[in-house]
């Protein structure tokens, strides 16, 4: 199916779902995805399991002359996004310069965008580095995923690389002592022969349980919007978005649903 690479390092302002109108940042090669997940909904295709060549980051300084015009030129026409967000093709806190690129981030938004917030979408796969932690501390909105409870069912959705430790991603999401926001992918459908479904009742209230414990400061959950890789995949009903919300609400915690 057409899923799609972001072809520029500052892209958009797309308005978003979620977000707003929001100016997009791609800390990730133009022409690949580099990333510590698979997820089989990524709107931006498989990850590449091998390379031929080193996937090439763009650096800090380009990221930030990049930035700083595309600001400018948003500046000059008043057309300010209502946040910047680091997204694109794969998984930003890969980058090694991302807490120095935040903090350009930072220093440009103050001087010329100063109402826009900051976002960075994470697969919370970066949070053993304190570098990482400390840069997204900075930042307003913390979005981190988090598609279940279960490892299994994680493994069969967001297939990560083989280190990967929920127990320890939910360690890391709580030491956020609620500076973070959760974002979950609800899916149904057949993968390579398996159910999937993080829907059922006994995925929705042991994810709830961690929600309780990670305490964010809200909750966005959403369905799939656009191509997959994965083909047999179907969007979840908004009826039963909209239940799931309401027992996120019931936890006294904040929720935004998008069908
Ligand atoms: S974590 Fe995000 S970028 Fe990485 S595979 Fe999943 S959806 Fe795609």
């Amino acid at each position: 199916m057409a899923t799609f690479l972001f072809d520029q390092i500052i892209f958009g302002p797309i308005k978003s779902r979620r977000l707003g109108v929001s100016l997009g940042v791609n800390l990730l090669p133009t022409d690949t995805k580099v990333c510590s997940f698979d997820c089989i909904y990524c709107e931006c295709g498989w990850t590449p399991r091998s390379r031929t060549q080193k996937a090439i980051l763009p650096p800090r300084t380009i990221v930030k002359q990049k930035l700083e015009e595309k600001l400018t030129e948003m500046f000059a026409k008043n057309e300010l996004p209502d946040v910047i967000t680091f997204a694109g093709n794969g998984e930003p806190t890969l980058h090694p310069e991302f807490e120095g690129i935040i903090d350009d981030t930072i220093e440009l938004r103050n001087l010329l965008a100063p109402s826009a917030k900051i976002a960075v979408l994470s697969n919370g796969t970066m949070l053993h580095k304190p570098a990482v932690v400390r840069a997204l501390l900075k930042i307003e909105d913390n979005i981190q995923k988090l598609d279940s409870a279960f490892d299994e069912t994680i493994r069969k959705i967001d297939c990560p690389a083989s280190n990967y430790s929920l127990k320890d991603v939910v360690k890391n999401l709580k030491s956020f002592k609620g500076k973070v926001i959760i974002q979950t992918l609800f899916v149904k459908g057949i993968f390579k022969d398996q159910i999937i479904d993080n829907t059922t009742e006994d995925e929705v209230s042991e994810w709830l349980k961690l929600i309780q414990e990670i305490k964010p400061s809200q909750v966005m959950i959403y369905t799939i919007d656009r191509d997959t890789p994965a083909t047999g995949l179907e969007k979840v009903k908004l009826e039963t978005m909209q239940s799931i919300g309401e027992r996120v609400k019931a936890i006294g915690c904040e929720v935004q649903v998008s069908g």
